[in-house]
């Protein structure tokens, strides 16, 4: 790996901008009767809102998709301010907020919301009469999840409140959508069974006289495991970024996926320890041998779990280690074992990549910490400078 270039941060995340295309043309192909949606909130996965929506439009998204409000009116500024002329805008969707939101900015910057109750609908039709903008609404309904959504029972009133908006003028319907509980557990009958109340709450609609440009179910397990929740519209996330959705289904490679975060930091102390040298606060570890250190300036202040003290794996010139001793705020000491004599202060370690090269993954670091590879890259702090970079210059960055 050749040397990172001077910087005030001693580490980065390093987003392959060209592996997020690769994943959105898989994903692409894997439901070629729908559009894409990227699923971009958390500042994409901890990945970085902007430079990973672009790519994901390059790569084939017609649509994004961020949960809160303010995500959103982010996204479409940042969005705004760099398109070149004569581009289309891009779809937003965005399906959180709380009685009371501000609902007209979001009309104002052409974003769709989400409803799953009469309540939503009326504060929403309230915003378009405020700004004399039509309304996109997607009606959500429950399917299962146990979430957001009108209850299959309770779906009749939201269609109800949908009709009168639209017939006021304030409101299209512009999807019908839901999301799925257990997706990433195949062998489940949950998936079809949600598939069959969602058939059934757009019969409804349909019969109620509610045609919806997009009906929407699938996120990244149901696209990549179940085609028949694919209908218009996907709505993946976590394999956008590269990652799989289900690994005790399949890996990101055999699902045609490439991680696309690096996250590395240069050693800021190497230095010879003697055998019985304890580590770290609480001295929950201690070296069995004369040795070397590392350490590794990246702690729990950086989205580190502190669960991962004497588990997180971590590379260092080719050679695999894990953290030895707590995880503190800023640090984590490695045991660079008695033969390490090459490494120096300085070099790169690995915390986890695409796993090409032998380093470690956020899958196992996932596994490692006993949590999902999603909370691994989301929880990236925001200390953590993002280095975004197209693939042909990964190597070079
Ligand atoms: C987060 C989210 C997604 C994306 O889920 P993945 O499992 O990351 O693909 C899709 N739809 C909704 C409603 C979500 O909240």
């Amino acid at each position: 790996m050749s040397p990172s270039p001077p910087s005030v941060h001693p580490a980065r995340a390093v987003v392959d901008l060209g592996a997020i295309e690769h994943n959105v043309r898989t994903l692409r192909a894997a439901a070629p009767t729908a559009e894409v949606m990227a699923v971009v909130k958390s500042d994409a996965y901890g990945h970085g809102l902007l430079p990973v929506a672009r790519a994901t439009l390059a790569g084939g998204a017609t649509w994004l998709g961020v949960a809160q409000l303010a995500e959103a009116l982010e996204l479409r500024a940042g969005l705004d301010a760099a398109r070149p002329p004569g581009e289309p805008r891009p779809r937003i969707l965005t399906w959180l907020f709380a009685p009371g939101a501000p609902l007209a900015l979001a009309l104002d910057a052409d974003l769709d919301l989400s409803a799953s109750a009469p309540w939503a609908v009326a504060e929403i039709a309230a915003a378009a009469r405020a700004t004399g903008r039509r309304a996109r609404v997607h009606l959500k309904v429950d399917t299962g999840m146990g979430r957001g959504g009108a209850r299959p029972e309770a779906f009749g009133e939201l269609l109800d409140a949908a009709l009168r908006a639209r017939a006021e003028g304030t409101v299209d319907v512009a999807g019908i959508w839901s999301h799925l509980a257990c997706a990433d557990e195949p062998d489940r009958p949950v998936t079809a069974q949600q598939t069959e109340v969602f058939a059934a709450a757009l019969a409804q609609a349909e019969a109620a006289g509610v045609r919806p440009e997009v009906r929407h179910l699938a996120a990244s397990s149901g696209t990549l495991l179940h085609p028949g929740t694919h209908f218009d519209l996907v709505r993946p996330g976590i394999a956008v970024y590269g990652l799989t959705p289900a690994p005790q289904v399949a890996g990101s490679a055999e699902l045609g996926l490439r991680p696309a975060m690096r996250l590395e930091a240069r050693l800021t102390v190497v230095k010879a320890a003697p055998a019985g040298t304890p580590l770290s606060y609480g001295h929950t570890a201690t070296t069995t041998a004369d040795t070397v250190l590392g350490v590794v300036p990246l702690g729990y202040g950086d989205g580190i779990p502190r669960a991962a003290s004497n588990l997180g794996p971590v590379a260092v010139a080719g050679r695999r280690y894990h953290v030895a001793g707590r995880v503190c705020m800023d640090q984590v000491v490695l045991d660079l074992g008695p033969e390490s004599a090459g490494v120096r202060v300085g070099d790169v370690a690995v915390l986890f990549g695409d796993g090409s090269d032998g380093a470690p993954t956020a899958d196992d670091w996932a596994v490692a910490v006993g949590t999902i590879n999603y909370e691994i890259v989301t929880r990236l702090g925001a200390r953590v400078p993002r280095v975004h970079v197209p693939s042909a210059t990964v190597e070079d960055a």
